[in-house]
């Protein structure tokens, strides 16, 4: 081989290397829309944003006609994508593209079915099969039993009555059931769920399901005093099905859907569904069972972020930032070493003369418990400042107990 030949050869192939580093998402997605009784014109568009902010995936939102339209023009090509997100509760689609849908998962895609889809096609058999369970539209005995946990044992309750029912919205806990799951594995046992419509009495085949999380429904907020499934998956041929009954949708997605108990399991349902296993990290923003916890504005707030809202907070701003702090050291910082990285951060927002008083006073609080050495010279140093002085001695007298 020549020599320029040599070099092109090796220019290509380093330019092939390149390119596949850049290949930033690995999975389609695609999510059908265009009918509901819910507001999908909210949702779509954050289950997309919520799916693309993985880095995993590139989402499509597909649109069927409206209701009553022709239904023969929807189509879509479902075997482009490794996921086919369902936001969908309207007309039946054609048999060609009901068969196309059911060809797709028997062949191994992926599916997500989200919140009130479990409401579709109450006649579409394949399609129950895959939900597993689902509510309302005339769903009655007929439609398999109500499967929900009642202690540590679930029930399967061949009892008649409808299917499909949920008392005024509120928060709730979430009990896992399965942590072993690639979806759920590394998630806190139970945590609190944002404001939300607790689904009850569904009714469904139940076929190679797996609940994977319940939430009790108390009688005391109007609830049937069960546990009812949550997140669950199934299988269907070489399929794998993610179903969340959570994340009912307000007008810019509300706190339902802004609960990152709701975005983190959806994001690994999807990624599971798509592909068998779960490669995302569980988020520091994770609930736990003291509190529900939200991202306002689906946006995950980076330290930096945090650092400089600090700096420029003064009281009658919102210490969401500063709790955002506080919540990642407590759930990332392990090591001492992990607590430096943080306590060095905020030793420079001490030090930075145009961050505010206020704010420095958050970050010595803080800092009382947390810090170390490192940081004694620069609040000796704030607690000449009559406005720090309280403040920093404070922090100095928890920081150097005996001296
Ligand atoms: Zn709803």
């Amino acid at each position: 081989m020549k020599k320029q030949y040599l070099l092109i050869f090796i220019f290509a192939g380093l330019l092939a290397i390149f390119n596949s580093c850049q290949k930033s998402a690995e999975y389609k997605a695609l999510i059908v829309t265009g009918q509901n009784n819910h507001n999908w014109k909210a949702s779509s568009p954050i289950l997309k944003q919520l799916l693309e902010q993985t880095g995993l995936f590139t989402a499509e939102i597909v649109k069927t006609p409206e209701k009553k339209g022709d239904m023969s023009t929807f189509n879509p090509d479902f075997s482009k994508y490794n996921v086919v997100v369902i936001d969908y509760n309207g007309d039946s689609w054609s048999d060609k593209t009901k068969a196309a849908f059911v060809e797709y998962v028997n062949n191994g895609g992926g599916v997500v079915i989200y919140h009130g889809s479990n409401n579709a096609f109450p006649e579409w058999k394949e399609f129950n099969l895959m939900t597993g369970l689902g509510g309302w539209g005339n769903r009655s005995a007929k439609d398999g039993p109500y499967i929900y946990f009642k202690k540590d044992s679930m029930i399967i309750d061949t009892t008649a009555g409808r299917g499909g029912s949920h008392a005024k919205r509120h928060e709730f806990e979430v009990k896992m059931r399965n942590t072993g799951h690639p979806i759920t594995k590394g998630l806190p046992a139970r945590w609190r769920h944002g404001n939300d419509e607790l689904y009850s009495q569904l009714r469904g085949p139940g076929k190679n399901m797996e609940i994977l999380a319940t939430a009790f429904a108390d009688t005391a907020g109007g609830g049937t005093g069960r546990s009812e499934p949550m997140l669950m998956t199934i299988t269907y041929g070489k399929g794998r099905i993610f179903h969340t009954v959570l994340g009912h949708a307000d007008e810019g997605g509300g706190p339902a859907m802004e609960c990152v108990g709701f975005i983190a399991t959806f994001q690994r349902g999807a990624e599971w569904a798509a592909s068998g296993k779960v490669t995302q990290k569980v988020p520091y923003d994770f609930p736990n069972a003291a509190g529900v916890s939200l991202r306002t504005g689906f946006i995950e707030l980076s330290l930096e972020y945090d650092l400089s809202k600090i700096s420029q907070y003064d009281i009658t701003k919102s210490t969401k930032y500063f709790t955002d702090l506080q919540s990642r050291i407590r759930n990332e910082a392990k090591t001492p070493e992990e607590f430096q990285k943080f306590e060095k951060l905020m030793i420079k927002v001490l030090g930075n003369k145009d961050a505010t008083d206020e704010g420095k006073k958050l970050l010595l609080g803080e800092l009382s418990w947390m810090g170390s050495d490192l940081c004694i010279p620069v609040i000796k140093e704030l607690a000449k400042k009559e406005q720090l002085k309280d403040a920093a001695e404070f922090a100095l007298a928890r920081l150097q107990p005996a001296k």
